[in-house]
């Protein structure tokens, strides 16, 4: 069961009415569960469980410290993206041996900062890469420990944004270049090649394009053996979509199987990277309705959350539910109408023609399964503060990001000497 959910008439993350977290800090604020973020990192757990298979969160899909200590005390390792990422997640706990360093453009400085620190694992995407993370290491007397990112040219099926493993994609090494770089790798006195990762793509609902790349990756491990070049560990990526609306996605049953069915006897230290999957629904974005307005051809619900804060329906065209919190009665009349934000772009539209009990000045709606990819993504457009993060536990709430003042935002700009 959701941990998001009516109870005595009004909306409640856990045991917390959300009325009460917005008289406390006001509107917007984004909302995490940590029974839900629990549920969801055993699942995943379970569904790997007696594969060799350790998970390591991806914390750009929610880097909020408290998201990853959270998981960081469940087991997890953490997937970074960029050495702040790496930062943030030392600083909530996860240690270094515990990092993989993910992303197609490491800086030299990133793989410097990342070789002191120790991390477990870069996934190196290009031969440029991995000759300038040889010439890194060997300056600080290391080697790097690598997995070799692959592109193994499968269409996950989902936003053209998130699809990452077609060959037109800039993500990965070809799979046909694969055999050479490998063995390039092995020959690198800064580099100890330990095998093999790939990522097709973020909210992937069908297994078929998983056990596809799958497929092409055990057959890899397979070629690069026989030509006696060893392979330790493949970084299976992220990519398990949730649901957002009413789409099936894929069930844990079918991962397992699609993961143990091609590397299952392979005797393959397995890792796994998933972020939505873990926080997707483990979020909530709750908004007021500032106004409605009554236009000629439509009418208005406009909110004050806006595109900075959660900018998914604008960039991928996403489906978010929208719930009141006070519940609407089971036969209460339903309108269309398009719940927009205050800033000035036209894309600035949560939802367009959806159909909503009625709505007025003053009413709290939370915008559902907004936890990845959410306040990750906000931004201070129309100097407006990002908006406070709130992590619940039981009947328990605390702030864990405040609302951004304004002075932080404006003191932030330096006037040249000339004005
Ligand atoms: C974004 C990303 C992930 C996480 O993707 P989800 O769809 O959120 O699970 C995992 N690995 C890499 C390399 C990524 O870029």
């Amino acid at each position: 069961m959701s941990h998001f959910h009516y109870r005595d008439g009004a909306y409640h993350a856990e045991g917390v009415g959300l009325a009460e977290i917005a008289a406390a800090i006001g509107t917007p604020f984004y909302c995490y569960s940590t029974g839900q973020l629990s549920e969801n990192f055993g699942r995943f757990q379970d569904a790997l469980g007696g594969l060799n298979a350790r998970l390591y969160y991806s914390c750009k899909a929610n880097s909020n410290q408290a998201v990853i200590k959270t998981l960081a005390q469940l087991g997890a390792g953490a997937d970074v993206v960029s050495v702040g990422e790496m930062y943030r997640a030392l600083a909530a706990g996860i240690a270094a041996h515990d990092i993989v360093f993910a992303g197609v453009g490491k800086t030299r400085d990133e793989m410097w900062a990342a070789l002191e620190a120790g991390i477990y694992q870069f996934n190196v995407e290009s031969v440029g890469e991995l000759r300038a993370l040889n010439e890194v290491a060997l300056a600080l007397g290391k080697r790097a420990p690598v997995a070799l990112r692959i592109n193994p040219d499968v269409d996950a099926k989902t936003h053209a944004k998130i699809s990452t493993g077609k060959a037109e994609n800039k993500f990965g090494i070809d799979i046909d270049h694969a055999p050479a770089i490998y063995a390039e790798a092995a020959a690198l006195p800064g580099i100890a090649v330990k095998g093999l990762a790939c990522h097709i793509g973020s909210q992937l609902i069908d297994i078929a394009p998983f056990r596809a790349a799958f497929q092409k990756m055990a057959d890899l491990v397979k070629a690069l053996r026989g030509k006696g070049l060893a392979v330790e560990r493949v970084d299976l990526g992220g990519g398990v979509g949730i649901t957002y609306r009413d789409e099936q996605t894929i069930s844990f049953v079918d991962y397992t199987n699609a993961v143990a069915e091609n590397f299952g006897n392979l005797g393959l230290k397995l890792e796994a990277e998933p972020g939505r999957a873990i926080v997707g629904n483990a979020g909530i974005l709750v908004a007021r309705v500032i106004n409605v307005k009554e236009g000629v051809s439509r009418n208005f619900v406009i909110v004050d959350a806006a595109m900075n804060d959660l900018i998914r329906p604008t960039l991928y065209d996403a489906y978010h539910q929208i719930v009141p919190v006070i519940q609407p009665a089971d036969d209460a009349a339903v309108a269309k109408v398009d719940v927009v934000g205050p800033i000035c772009e036209t894309g600035d539209l949560f939802a367009e023609q959806r159909a909503l009990p009625p709505l007025a000045v003053g009413d709290l709606v939370v915008f559902r399964e907004a936890g990845a990819y959410g306040a990750v993504m906000s931004s201070t457009y129309n100097t407006r503060p990002l908006v406070p993060e709130v992590l619940v536990k039981g009947d328990k709430f605390e702030v864990v990001r405040p609302r951004q003042t304004y002075d932080a935002i404006i003191g932030q700009d330096i006037l040249p000497s000339w004005l």
